[in-house]
């Protein structure tokens, strides 16, 4: 018998304990734990509220989740419920899957004014997870700066500009619906630090921001390449750019213009400005040189109350593991950490590529599991480690108790909505207590 744990209950959490089964059928225990009481990480509190059929993946997860074989251990958190050293003294093998879900830095003069958000902040708001449920940003000036372009950046500036509408059958939570009702923002500016022949944006995504009600998307026609250099460029990239130059020729102006999406292109953010509350962003003018992004020395303002980089994302260190601060992970050769110390998906290899990315990822580290431990060591596993909770006094949420919580959040959803999240954990215990 093998005793696994795998810490974080997200896509690569869940993949890697597909794949467990897969190898070791019913010789292995795992145990999935998550800090929240309740599972699937990015799915729950990353993915944009407005995309639910990529939500629907979680389907594949619970499948996985209800095998004996597997339990979700929640609201237990690796560092703070117990260490790593404890953890590896009852499990053969410890996978951390913990994603990266804190933000990245800008390094820019100003950037911890008010109004000044990273998008794990900004989208964790929105999205309803209990550490950014009290955020309340500011949306009462007219103009919002994205920075990046990225497929988050894309999000960001959608669920800025969606109308309450659009927004009927998301599980948009109620503070950030409210809060967008009010909102001020008539002109949202994403900067782009190179042009539109690197940008990080899937078609599909980006199609969508020519399909807004009340908003319509903007580039400047000076920012496009030469048309005959897109033959050069991935499938995917040009049908991207294609999009940029339908934006470019207004083509893909909606009914009506209350809102406006300006992609700026070849634009370096290099300061935020304020005194308290961010009033401003200085940007310079850039140029591709081999490649990269360099200032020009013109630089310009764009008056703007609210800004939100979304520049990448970063793995929350654990105490006692090995960091890479450069690449923003755990220091890992091909997943391995350290013998029985594991770790796999974005906290492996950094924020990129889609969900599907990770099920790859969590088989390969099974394989490798499988080869450094032909054999389970006979460590405790399971009891040992709710011989500790108890002792502890910490209090485990089970799936079937997280299934009593997304049965109140769906009971409790609006009309045509599919939840209305919990936003604090203290909601979720106590409605995993009900019935
Ligand atoms: P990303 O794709 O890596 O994009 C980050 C963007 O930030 C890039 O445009 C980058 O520009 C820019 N950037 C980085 N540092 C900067 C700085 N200091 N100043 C200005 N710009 C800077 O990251 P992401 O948007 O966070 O997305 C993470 C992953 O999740 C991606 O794989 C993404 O596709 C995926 N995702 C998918 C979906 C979806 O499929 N619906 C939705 C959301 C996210 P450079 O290129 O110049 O470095």
């Amino acid at each position: 018998m093998r005793h696994i744990a795998i810490v974080g209950s997200g896509p690569a959490g869940y993949y890697t304990a597909e794949a467990a089964l897969k190898q070791w059928g019913d010789n292995v225990r795992v145990d999935i734990f998550d800090a929240l009481p309740v599972p699937f990480g990015l799915i729950r509190s990353g993915v944009a509220p407005d995309h639910q059929s990529i939500k629907g993946v979680s389907r594949r997860y619970e499948a996985t989740a209800k095998s004996g074989n597997v339990r979700f251990v929640g609201n237990v958190m690796l560092g703070r419920d117990l260490s790593v050293a404890e953890m590896q003294d009852l499990y053969d093998a410890v996978i951390l899957a913990t994603g990266a879900p804190h933000d990245r830095k800008l390094g820019l003069p100003g950037e911890d004014l008010a109004n000044v958000f990273g998008s794990a902040a900004f989208v964790g708001w929105y999205n309803g997870h209990p550490q950014f449920a009290d955020l309340a940003p500011a949306l009462s000036h007219d103009t919002a700066v994205v920075v990046g372009n990225g497929n988050v950046a894309l999000d960001v500036a959608r669920i800025l500009a969606k109308s309450e509408e659009e927004f009927a059958a998301s599980d948009i939570v109620a503070h950030a619906l409210a809060a967008l009702r009010g909102s001020a923002v008539r002109r949202i500016v994403i900067l782009g630090r190179r042009g539109p022949h690197q940008v990080a944006m899937t078609p599909k995504e980006l199609g969508e921001l020519a399909k807004l009600s009340r908003a319509h998307p903007e580039v400047d026609p000076v920012d496009l390449p030469d048309p005959a250099l897109d033959a050069r460029l991935d499938t995917g990239l040009r049908k991207s750019v294609a999009l940029l130059r339908t934006f470019a020729s207004g083509r893909a102006a909606p009914g009506t213009d209350a809102i406006t999406v300006e992609f700026d292109f070849f634009a370096a953010p290099r300061a935020i400005l304020g005194d308290s509350r961010v009033e401003a962003v200085e940007v310079e003018r850039t140029r591709l040189q081999d490649g990269k992004a360099v200032g020009t020395g013109e630089t310009y303002r764009i008056p703007a109350g609210l800004v939100i980089a979304c520049i990448g994302y970063q793995t929350s260190p654990i105490p006692d593991v090995p960091f890479d601060e450069q690449g923003g992970r755990f220091a890992n050769v091909e997943g391995r950490i350290a013998p029985g110390l594991y770790c796999v998906g974005w906290a492996r290899r950094g924020p990129t590529g889609t969900i599907g990315t990770n099920r790859p990822d969590g088989f390969a580290i099974i394989e490798k599991i499988a080869a450094d431990l032909p054999d389970g060591s006979g460590k405790p596993g399971r009891p040992g480690f709710d011989a500790l909770a108890e002792q502890r006094g910490i209090e485990v949420v089970r799936f079937t108790d997280w299934q009593k919580i997304d049965e109140a959040e769906v009971a409790a959803a609006r009309s045509g909505a599919p939840r209305e999240k919990f936003v604090a954990v203290e909601q979720m215990i106590e409605a995993s207590h009900r019935g």
